[in-house]
């Protein structure tokens, strides 16, 4: 080691659960790694593309968490000046509620450079689970992906698009639910929950926002995503038993009303 920082950061999205969720960059990028700083929600089999890397966990939980935030930033920071290749994975795709932001610019600052490779995010896996497309040709033109907790851990949700795919609610279902409602949403709007997408184990459950409270025992403990509106309904709606409505209205009108 001369000291000289030579060593460059990707982020690697390791995707939403299996191993095997992973894009094929991201695992050569993995099998080229000196270190892999890596979150909780990752599957331990992915330990298996870095056999030659030391692996080190700085996954936290929660989300007012800045002084493991900072930690992490050193981390990436020091590492980085040690090795030439560390990768910071993260669940699901890094770009999205992944803190990714505060980690680029802590590498910036320290002149470190990044790469960012994609992944799976939950919502494309929860679609991909249970085969409700996000969008639908005619009734389902767009999608958000939101986070129904603020910064501060307030429980917020809109309604901005066809297909609202919320996620960290999965403790709070039945205030999100009265939320969903206030946002000018229907009762019967079709939402479906997904929790522990994209593994083997992954559980599914099909209501309407109304009562979308009586999700929460079923997906306890489990990571989960919350499908509102268009893309939440099934492809073939009288095979789940579902009467559908009359095409769901659209937001922009409901907001003018
Ligand atoms: N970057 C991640 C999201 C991190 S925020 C991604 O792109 O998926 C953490 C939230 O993501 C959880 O509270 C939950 O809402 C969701 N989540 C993560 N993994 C999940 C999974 N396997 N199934 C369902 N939801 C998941």
């Amino acid at each position: 080691m001369t000291g000289v920082p030579t060593g460059r950061v990707v982020f690697v999205g390791a995707g939403p659960g299996a191993a095997d969720l992973i894009t094929l960059r991201g695992a050569r990028r993995l099998a080229q790694a000196d270190v892999v700083l890596h979150d909780a929600l990752t599957d331990p089999a992915l330990r298996e593309f870095a056999p030659q890397a030391r692996w080190i966990h700085v996954g936290k939980r929660g989300f007012c968490d800045s002084t493991g935030q900072a930690t992490i930033n050193a981390l990436l920071v020091k590492h980085a000046r040690e090795n030439a290749l560390v990768v910071r994975l993260k669940g699901g795709d890094p770009s999205v509620f992944g803190r990714l932001e505060e980690e680029l610019e802590a590498l910036a600052a320290a002149g470190i450079a990044a790469e960012v490779v994609p992944g799976v995010t939950a919502a494309l896996a929860a679609a991909a689970d249970t085969q409700r497309p996000l969008t639908r040709r005619g009734s389902g033109r767009s999608v958000a992906l939101s986070t129904a907790m603020t910064r501060e851990g307030a429980l917020q949700a809109g309604r901005t698009a066809d297909t609202e795919v919320f996620y960290m609610a999965g403790r709070q279902l039945g205030g999100l639910a009265r939320r969903l409602l206030a946002a000018g949403w229907a009762a019967d709007t079709p939402a479906s929950v997904v929790s522990r997408a994209g593994w083997p184990d992954v559980l599914h459950s099909q209501h309407r926002v109304a009562d979308l409270a009586a999700a929460g025992l079923l997906h306890a403990g489990r990571p989960a995503v919350v499908t509102v509106g268009a893309g939440a309904l099934p492809v073939f709606p009288q095979r789940h038993g579902i009467d559908v409505p009359q095409g769901l209205p659209d937001p922009v009108e409901t907001r003018a009303a």
